[in-house]
């Protein structure tokens, strides 16, 4: 700040705090947010909105409308453009727009503008939970049983303008004593928007839109699904990819195929997934929380290479692989389900996993010659020093190298062993 007095020399950051103080002291002015919310032209001059129930009486003026005649409905019409004079085109419904006042029954003209979208989108959410009352909103019941909104995602475009609508007609609700909570949501995210193959946005004019109904129906709703989760971060914007769909349908067959897999002599979980499965579970219960859907996917498509890996796979290890799968592949997860004579996913709990069980019983070592790669191990993770070289030593390969070399020392790390011969 300069040429202000006792502010010179402060940031705007510092000096707003400290003017503000110091009118607050001298008694000059107090603390007050003040909101962006300016005086809002609430009508539109198009057929499509909530009619305003008020009318015009010669006598009287405006008028509301007695509660007993609410809603009031709009009028058919067959022609919904504006007149030439910009006139509402409710202006053209004579028999509705001349009615009679309801305060003093002389002749009176209703009001043609009807309202914005705003008017329903600022508390649509509320009539979810009772839509069918015809008495109120939503009963006092319902409205406690099932709100506020527990998490409210949206697209980035209503980030100002719908929050700021819909909590300003929250708060008014709740002052009147229709609504029981001051806030109409608890938590909010935004997606980003998906963006076409050359990374600009959608529009027609550029030629770059995808049809979702053409990915339905050529790559099926669930790869569709599957590939928006996993195209990357939720709240980033992201070019659509035709390769990307694709392999996630390829994945998806990879799933399908593993009901081949599905060995009957296996029972529960294998020792050796057992790790795996439940490192999966961990995972996927993990970033499904905090919305990193891609990741969660990634995980299962690596649990997914671990059984073709193995070359087959318990009935249980397969439905426990569904079940994660289901939030995001939901049709294919049921059907595979079904098959292997599990009740149905979407009534299923959630799993649960054991961290005891992440910790794998055995690690694979790779196993040197002076510094070269000869060979490979699988040993447990609780092997002493000493069996660890008794293994890499006897270790057929090894052996093979070693010929009749002598063993001058033998350096064990995490996961190598080194043996020095000459
Ligand atoms: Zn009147």
């Amino acid at each position: 700040m300069v040429n202000s007095g006792i502010l010179n020399g402060m940031s705007a950051k510092e000096a707003i705090p400290f003017i503000t103080d110091w009118l607050v002291e001298r008694g000059l002015g107090r603390r007050k947010v003040n909101y962006k919310l300016r005086d809002w032209v609430f009508s539109r001059q198009r057929y499509w909105g909530e009619p305003i129930p008020l009318v015009n009486c010669e006598a009287c003026g405006w008028v509301a409308l007695p509660e007993s005649e609410l809603p009031l409905v709009l009028p058919e019409l067959l022609e919904f453009i504006p007149g030439d004079d910009g006139s509402s085109p409710l202006e053209r419904a004579k028999d509705w727009v001349n009615t009679t006042c309801p305060k003093c029954g002389r002749k009176a003209k209703r009001e043609t503008d009807t309202m914005p979208q705003w008017a329903g989108s600022s508390w649509y959410f509320l009539r979810y939970v009772d839509p069918h009352n015809n008495e109120a909103l939503a009963s006092k019941e319902a409205l406690e049983y099932w709100t506020p909104v527990d998490w409210y995602n949206g697209g980035m475009e209503h980030t100002t303008l719908h929050l700021l609508y819909s909590r300003f007609w929250h708060k008014f609700l709740y002052d009147i004593g229709v609504v029981p909570t001051p806030e109409p949501y608890q938590k909010r995210t935004s997606h980003g928007m998906i963006l076409g193959e050359n990374g600009e946005k959608m529009s027609k004019s550029r030629g770059n839109v995808i049809n979702p109904d053409d990915i339905v129906n050529e790559l099926g709703a669930d790869t569709f699904r599957l590939y928006e989760m996993f195209m990357g971060a939720f709240d980033q914007p992201i070019p659509w990819s035709e390769t990307g769909a694709r392999g996630c349908r390829r994945f998806l067959e990879r799933v399908y195929r593993l009901l081949e897999m599905v060995k009957p002599s296996l029972e529960g979980e294998t020792s050796d997934m057992r790790p795996k499965l439940h490192g999966c579970i961990k995972k996927v219960t993990e970033d499904y929380e905090r919305m990193k859907f891609n990741t969660a996917i990634a995980a299962m498509m690596t649990l997914v290479n671990e059984f073709y890996q193995k070359g087959e796979v318990s009935s249980y290890e397969l439905h426990m692989l569904l079940t994660l799968l289901s939030p995001v592949a939901p049709h294919i997860a049921e059907e595979l389900n079904e098959s292997l004579g599990y009740a149905a996913l979407y009534k299923t709990p959630w799993p649960g996993y054991d961290e005891a069980a992440l910790i794998e019983d055995s690690i694979e070592m790779a196993i040197q010659i002076n510094g070269k790669l000869r060979g490979r191990m699988v040993i447990e993770t609780s092997a002493s020093k000493e069996a660890i070289e008794e293994a890499a030593l006897n270790n057929a390969d090894i052996a093979k190298f070693l010929g009749a070399k002598t063993v001058k020392k033998i350096i064990v790390a995490r996961n190598l062993v080194n043996i020095v011969a000459l």
